[in-house]
């Protein structure tokens, strides 16, 4: 049986051949956009603080440059495997294109666990990846930016071997730098507020005050913690909220900022003695109107689907609802704001500060938002209208944009 992240890959690609019946595009775009370009795999062989050699399977996914340089983050974590790249790849390919930037999909990763690193091991491993994929990117070829488990301080130690590997200043080789290194302001909040602009947007659609939208947030890392934060302090009430340990429930509203705070002195969250203790199974279970999972792909699957209360899912995290689900939430009539458009706020804003370095510019935090806004809303609008002309779920008509835009 394939395991979750082969399953993932084959439904990508399932939904493109959907798509494909859809619109009539030229099945053999598709065919194209079936394989990655390029694979390169590799093992970082690192010396531990111990004396001991460790071995880690190293990965970078380009899979399709046609509209501009090859896009997508590094991923540090130890389930990191060669087909939930090409998976997050693919996604990359169809996010760039839906929301109209000049990138392609890349998608690359260590299977590490950085949490169990010191940090001298950690720099190790990051400047070994970094040497490893150095000849196959650049700043107008390949353009990596955070993931799950990496961050600004690893993109420095990215940058900083491509610039010997090049043997000059590249600081546009990567996206989501520091700002004092080069990075855009607003990039760090970037993809969870892009989610709560969809999320704001679709409320104003329906007329709907966000003091009655209830949201449930699975996940507090980069992405759930400011899609939280930004839901909370654009009205929405956030009643739930987890993070690997557990999760926290009052139909009431959380105290976002509290849990913030705590999150940052690193309590897990059902330690926080806020709200009232449930699983992360619970938490995908709960009656509120919009479910948000922001933690890892494949939590939505054909049973947890049957049980959702939620009346509609914004997909934060990248391929949180398997294809089985899909079909069921589909039935049950749950729409799904598909991934590919509610978490492609965070490479708007890496197209924002690949632009602003390239034209020496500076933006401001509020010249970001608003660009941001305006891109992110005028994909959902025009998701919104393909999905009433084709009668398809939103995935579907996200895909249809992005595909017409590939062709
Ligand atoms: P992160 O590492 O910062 O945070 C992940 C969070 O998920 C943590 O709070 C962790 O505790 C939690 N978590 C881990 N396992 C869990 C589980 N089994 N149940 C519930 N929570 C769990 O990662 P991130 O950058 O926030 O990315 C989250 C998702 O968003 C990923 O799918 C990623 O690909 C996607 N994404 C991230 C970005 C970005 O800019 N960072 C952009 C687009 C999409």
């Amino acid at each position: 049986m394939l395991n979750t992240m082969a399953r993932l890959y084959t439904n990508a690609i399932k939904v493109l051949r959907q798509t494909t019946r859809l619109t009539r595009i030229d099945p053999k775009l598709v065919r194209a956009l079936e394989k990655p370009q390029r694979i390169l795999k590799t093992t970082l062989k690192i010396r531990m603080d111990n004396g001991s050699v460790k071995s880690f399977p190293a990965f970078r996914v380009q899979h399709n440059n046609q509209r501009g340089p090859y896009k997508g983050g590094i991923r540090f974590h130890p389930k990191v495997n060669l087909d939930e790249l090409k998976s997050l790849a693919l996604w990359m390919t169809i996010k760039t294109a839906l929301v109209d930037l000049p990138f392609g999909g890349a998608k690359g990763g260590v299977a590490v666990d950085p949490k169990e690193l010191s940090e001298p091991e950690l720099e190790r491993v990051t400047r070994a990846y970094g040497r490893a994929i150095a000849p196959i990117i650049g700043p107008e070829r390949d353009i990596p930016a955070p993931d799950v488990g990496t961050d600004a301080q690893i993109m420095r130690l990215v940058r900083e071997e491509y610039e010997k590997y090049v043997g000059h200043a590249a600081p546009t080789v990567v996206t989501g730098k520091a700002v004092e290194d080069g990075g855009s302001q607003g990039r760090e909040e970037a993809t969870g507020l892009g989610g709560v602009y969809v999320l704001e947007e679709g409320a104003k659609q329906r007329g709907v005050d966000p003091r009655h939208v209830s949201v449930a947030v699975q996940g507090f890392g980069n992405v759930g913690s400011h899609f939280a934060h930004f839901a909370h302090e654009f009205g929405f009430k956030v009643v739930a909220a987890s993070d690997s340990k557990g999760g926290i429930y009052d139909p009431g509203g959380l105290p976002v900022l509290e849990i913030e705070k705590r999150k940052k002195e690193r309590v897990p969250i059902p330690d926080m003695g806020l709200g009232k203790p449930i699983s992360n199974e619970g938490l995908l279970e709960l009656p509120v109107t919009v479910l948000v999972p922001a933690a890892l792909e494949g939590v939505i699957t054909e049973r947890v689907a049957n049980k959702i209360k939620a009346r509609s899912i914004l997909e934060m995290a990248n391929g949180p609802t398997l294809p089985s689900a899909d079909r069921t939430l589909k039935k049950r009539e749950i729409p799904v704001v598909p991934d590919v458009l509610a978490n492609a706020g965070g490479v708007i804003v890496s197209h924002f500060e690949w632009v602003q370095n390239r034209g020496h510019e500076h933006w401001t935090r509020e010249e970001v938002r608003s660009r941001l806004r305006e891109k992110i809303v005028a994909a959902y609008l025009e998701v919104l209208k393909t999905a009433k002309r084709l009668h398809s779920p939103l995935r579907e008509a996200a895909y249809a944009v992005a595909l017409l835009r590939l062709m």
